[in-house]
C-alpha cells in the first residue's frame, strides 16, 4: 500500500484516486532536499535507492509550477521540490518539536538533580568523615 512518505499527510493511494503520488529523486542531493522538506527524520538513515524504489510524496506538496502538466498533475519538472505542507501537518510538527523540547528540558532537570544529589551526599560524606 503506499501512502506519502511526507510526516503527517495521511493521503494514501488507495483513497485519492486524483492524486499522483511521486518517488523519491534518485540523485541523493535532490532526494535530500526532499528529505528536508518533507521533514522524514524517519527515513535520513536510509540511502536514496531504497527511498526511490520505497518511497512516494503525494502532488498536495507541489505547487503548480512544480508540474510538466499543471491540469493533470502527474509529471513533475526536473527541479521539482515538494513545498506545501498543510496548517494540519504544520501545526503537527510544531506540537511534536515542541514535546521534544520539553523532553529534553526534563531531561535537563533531572540530570541536574542528580548531579545536586550526588553533590549532598559528597558534602555530608566528607561531614562524617570529619
Ligand atoms: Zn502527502
Amino acid at each position: 500500500m503506499t501512502t506519502c512518505a511526507v510526516k503527517f499527510c495521511d493521503n494514501k493511494m488507495s483513497l485519492t484516486k486524483n492524486i499522483s503520488y511521486f518517488r523519491f529523486p534518485s540523485d541523493p542531493l535532490r532526494c535530500k532536499q526532499w528529505m528536508e522538506k518533507c521533514q522524514t527524520e524517519h527515513l535520513l538513515k536510509k540511502d536514496a535507492t531504497i527511498l526511490y524504489k520505497n518511497y512516494r510524496v503525494c502532488g498536495v506538496h507541489f505547487e503548480d509550477k512544480m508540474f510538466l502538466n499543471p491540469n493533470s498533475r502527474n509529471r513533475l519538472t526536473m527541479n521539482a521540490v515538494p513545498t506545501i505542507f498543510s496548517a494540519g501537518i504544520l501545526m503537527k510538527r510544531e506540537m511534536e518539536k515542541k514535546s521534544e523540547e520539553e523532553k529534553e528540558k526534563k531531561l535537563e532537570e533531572e540530570k541536574q538533580m542528580r548531579e545536586f544529589e550526588a553533590q549532598v551526599a559528597m558534602a555530608s560524606w566528607q561531614y562524617q568523615k570529619k
